[in-house]
């Protein structure tokens, strides 16, 4: 990992950060050593760094997101935990409503600003809007500079094209210029889980003003498949690339199932090295050299301490390692299905497996594994892909999700076959 700054050492110099904090801790109140030993503790426990693209910035491979704190109290606990734990990049929205809880904690241990990288996001229409929404965003956290200001969700108002021409619009060169130029950001980027947003990645890439991008993504990316393609063109271009609502998020229940240690028995690798499956897809996230860190929505504190010691533990997966994972993750990650016993089919009347024909097109088309969708679909019995003469009117009715099977089965076909 030619741009991973500490991983490889991180758990010798995690052992020999706890021999200096003892030092410390027994040595002479006050002095000089014990300063110096005390500093050198508080930096050996952050968590592992990788640098940014071409914003300066260093960012935690565990970045802590707080889309889903909304209770003030357990917001302010788990920034401070996480911060302990090492974490040092830290992502909010206006959306989220968590800005006050940051601004709260700087107000209430002021060093903190200038030792986190600090993300928020709001919602330009135009980029004539970005300066006076960064300034609200400052309010709202009660400091004078973010570490970058994110367009949220690109695409979702603007819609593919509308994205593609804000991001090529000749005034958002001069926005982010004087936003950079001002202080009041190092630098701009957007998040994005549009469908579209491999096209919308690759605008980004060549209109070259974007200095960083949060995007939806999978480990599991083929070489050919489009949004791969943006994403070298981007990481090519020096934009800092950031992963979010990572390819299985939490495992969803499935009844009578305990899908964890499932996923446990059909990966080895994460006996051998002791990984949740969590960790796993940490590690299989981290082994892409373009992503510098993961931008994780923390609940909990027993999340936060096993996705932390993920990042201390970080080694990069093998190939063999990642199609282990990646095989059981898609068998029992969350897909739209992956808690439905398939009514759709029983709805039909029937035995092709409408859910999974829907599914593996959504691989193929969205998630940008299409190598894979056509292994898994080429794998299916014969009459579990023959959907002719299948009520897809009654199966569409009884799908929770009211899928469209009547224009999506024959996309599956012409994808897939
Ligand atoms: S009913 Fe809908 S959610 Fe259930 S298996 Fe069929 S497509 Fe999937």
């Amino acid at each position: 990992m030619s741009h991973d700054q500490t991983g490889g050492t991180d758990r010798r110099t995690f052992l020999q950060a706890g021999a200096v904090a003892t030092a410390a801790a027994i040595g002479a109140t006050g002095s000089p050593i014990e300063a110096q030993a005390q500093e050198a503790a508080k930096k050996a426990e952050i968590l592992p760094r990788r640098k940014l693209g071409r914003t300066g910035l260093e960012i935690t491979m565990l970045e802590m997101g707080t889309g889903a704190l909304r209770e003030r109290g357990v917001l302010e606990r788990l920034l401070r935990l996480s911060y302990a734990n090492g974490v040092r990049t830290f992502d909010t929205a206006k959306a989220y409503g968590t800005e006050p809880g940051f601004k709260r904690w700087f107000e209430q241990s002021p060093e903190v600003r200038k030792e986190i990288v600090l993300v928020t996001k709001d919602g330009p229409r135009e980029p004539k809007d970005m300066i006076p929404m960064l300034d609200k965003r400052l309010e709202a956290l009660g400091t004078d500079y973010v570490d970058l200001f994110f367009i949220h969700g690109m695409g979702d108002d603007h819609g593919t094209a509308g994205a593609i021409a804000f991001l090529k619009n000749p005034e958002l060169k001069d926005v982010a210029e004087k936003i950079r130029k001002s202080g009041k950001a190092k630098g701009i980027g957007f998040s994005t889980h549009h469908k579209d947003r491999a096209a919308i990645i690759d605008a980004a890439a060549e209109a070259g003003v974007i200095d960083a991008i949060m995007l939806q993504y999978t480990p599991w990316l083929d070489k050919d498949a489009p949004l791969n393609k943006a994403l070298d063109a981007a990481h090519a271009k020096g934009i800092g690339l950031i992963s979010m609502k990572q390819v299985a998020g939490r495992f969803p229940a499935v009844p009578k199932m305990d899908v964890l240690t499932e996923v446990k028995k059909r990966v080895p690798m994460l006996a051998e090295k002791n990984l949740s499956p969590y960790q796993g897809l940490l590690h299989a996230i981290w082994s892409d050299e373009r992503i510098s860190g993961s931008c994780v929505s923390i609940k909990t504190t027993e999340q936060l301490r096993e996705d932390a010691d993920a990042a201390r533990r970080y080694e990069p997966l093998k190939t063999a390692e990642l199609d282990q994972l990646r095989d059981a993750i898609l068998a029992f990650g969350s897909t739209m299905c992956a808690d439905c016993e398939g009514r759709c089919s029983v709805a039909a009347g029937t035995k092709a497996e409408l859910g999974n024909l829907t599914r593996f097109l959504t691989y193929y088309q969205h998630h940008g594994i299409r190598a894979e969708a056509r292994r898994q679909y080429a794998a299916m019995a014969d009459e579990a892909r023959d959907w002719k003469g299948a009520d897809l009117e009654a199966a569409r009715e009884a799908c929770p999700n009211k899928l469209d099977f009547a224009a999506l089965l024959p996309e599956a076909d012409r994808c897939l076959a």
